[in-house]
C-alpha cells in the first residue's frame, strides 16, 4: 500500500449518515462497536465515549441528541473523528482514566481488551469517576476477552447492572452509578534494563507495548546496530525502547508514535534528548524531513486483528524518509512476510540476524 493510499480517508455508510475511516484506525467492522452503537439508549444530556475509534458509538449518541465528548488515544482514529464530526462532537486526545469527575450522564465504553487488564480496569475507573450519581455506563466486549470479570468489577465500583444482549461471544451491559467512585491509583510504573554496559531506566503506562520489559525483538535489533547512526528516526517508537539506548550514538533522534499513552511515556523517558511526535506513521513530519538511519519494530495487531497494512506503511515511510545511502533496520517475528515489501522498494535487503525474531536491513542506494 502506498503512503498516499494509507493516509486517505474513506467514507463508510452508517445508520443515519457516514463516518470517515482510514487504514490503521480502530472501530470499523468490530462486533462490540456494532452491538453498543445499535442498542444503547439515551440517558440525561451529556455523554462520554471513552474508546471511540472512528466514532460508531459517538455517532449513535449524537443521533440520540446527546452532547457528546469522545476521548481517544490513536492519532489515526483522532483524524477520522475530527473529519467526521467537526464541532458536533467534542473530540479530545487523552487517556480514558483522565476524565472530569461528575461530568457525564452516560458513558459508553467498548472494552479495550487488547490493551491488557490494567488498561481496561483504569478505563472503567475513568468511566465511574466521570459519571454523575444516577448516571449510566454502557459496556460492550467479548466473553472470551474477560467481559464477565470487567462487568463484575464495574458493578463493584458503580452499582446495579444488567446484561442487555448477547450476540455470539459478544455482550452488552448497562449499569447505574449508585455510589462514589474509587480514587485513581498511581498509573506510572518503571523497570530497568542492562544494555551496552549501562542501566537504562524506563517509565511506562498501562496498555503500552511491552511494558515492564524490553521486547526480545527490540533487544535483538539494538544489538545489530552500528555505532554511528547520524540523524535517527524511530517509527512506532512506543515508550522509547529503541530510541533511549541510542541517545549517545545518534546525532539527533525523532520518535513517531500513534498511541498517546506511548507518546507520554516516550516523552518522559527521552526528555530533551529526542523529538517525540504523536503521529500516524509519518503524518507529523514535515514534507522534506529525511534521516540517515531509521529503526522500527512494527505493529502487527490493530484492535486484535493481524494486519499488515500499518507495517507496510512503516516500510513505505522508511523508504520515503531515508536520505540517499541511508539504512532502515526492522525487526519482526519470523513468520511475518516483510521481505517482499522491502524488496519492492529498496535495492538491497539483508537478513542481519535470525533468532526468535529476524532483523532485516534495507539500504537505500546513494
Ligand atoms: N519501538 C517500540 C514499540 C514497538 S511496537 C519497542 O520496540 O518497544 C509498535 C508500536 O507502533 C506501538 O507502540 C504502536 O502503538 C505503534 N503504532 C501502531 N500503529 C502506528 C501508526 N499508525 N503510526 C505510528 N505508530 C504506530
Amino acid at each position: 500500500m502506498s503512503l498516499e493510499v494509507y493516509h486517505t480517508l474513506h467514507k463508510t455508510p452508517v445508520k443515519g449518515g457516514f463516518l470517515y475511516t482510514k487504514a490503521g484506525a480502530r472501530g470499523t467492522q468490530e462486533p462490540a462497536y456494532e452491538l453498543l452503537a445499535g442498542h444503547l439508549e439515551p440517558h440525561g444530556q451529556t455523554a462520554l465515549d471513552l474508546n471511540p475509534g472512528i466514532g460508531l458509538v459517538a455517532h449513535a449518541l449524537r443521533r440520540q441528541e446527546l452532547t457528546v465528548q469522545a476521548i481517544e488515544t490513536s492519532r489515526a482514529s483522532l483524524r477520522c473523528l475530527e473529519a467526521s464530526f467537526g464541532a458536533s462532537v467534542r473530540v479530545t486526545r487523552g487517556l480514558p482514566w483522565e476524565t472530569e469527575p461528575h461530568s457525564a450522564d452516560l458513558v459508553a465504553l467498548v472494552l479495550p481488551a487488547n490493551r491488557g487488564t490494567r488498561y481496561v480496569e483504569l478505563s472503567l475507573l475513568g468511566a465511574a469517576r466521570a459519571l454523575r450519581t444516577g448516571g449510566r455506563l454502557w459496556i460492550a466486549g467479548s466473553k472470551d476477552k474477560g467481559f464477565e470479570h470487567y462487568f463484575k468489577l464495574a458493578q463493584e465500583w458503580l452499582g446495579y447492572g444488567v446484561l442487555v444482549r448477547r450476540e455470539g461471544a459478544f455482550r452488552l451491559a448497562v449499569l447505574e452509578k449508585e455510589k462514589p467512585a474509587p480514587d485513581l491509583p498511581p498509573v506510572w510504573q518503571s523497570f530497568e534494563w542492562q544494555f551496552s554496559g549501562k542501566t537504562w531506566h524506563f517509565y511506562y503506562l498501562p496498555g503500552v507495548f511491552s511494558g515492564g520489559h524490553i521486547d526480545p525483538g527490540s533487544a535483538m535489533l539494538l544489538r545489530e546496530l552500528p555505532h554511528d547512526l547520524g540523524h535517527v528516526l524511530d517509527i512506532g517508537g512506543g515508550y522509547g525502547a529503541l530510541s533511549r539506548p541510542l541517545v549517545d550514538r545518534a546525532q539527533s533522534l525523532t520518535l513517531l508514535e500513534d498511541d498517546w499513552a506511548s507518546v507520554l511515556c516516550a516523552q518522559r523517558n527521552l526528555g530533551e534528548q529526542a523529538t517525540v511526535l504523536h503521529s500516524d506513521v509519518d503524518s507529523a513530519l514535515t514534507p522534506g524531513q529525511t534521516f540517515a538511519t531509521i529503526v522500527s519494530n512494527p505493529p502487527f495487531h490493530v484492535g486484535g486483528l493481524v494486519v499488515l497494512e500499518t507495517a507496510a506503511a512503516f516500510i513505505e515511510a522508511a523508504y520515503a524518509r531515508l536520505e540517499r545511502g541511508g539504512k532502515f533496520y526492522l525487526v519482526a517475528n519470523r513468520f511475518l512476510p516483510y521481505e517482499p515489501l522491502l524488496e519492492a522498494r529498496f535495492a538491497t535487503v539483508r537478513t542481519v540476524a535470525v533468532n526468535s525474531h529476524k532483523v532485516l536491513m534495507a539500504h537505500k542506494l546513494g
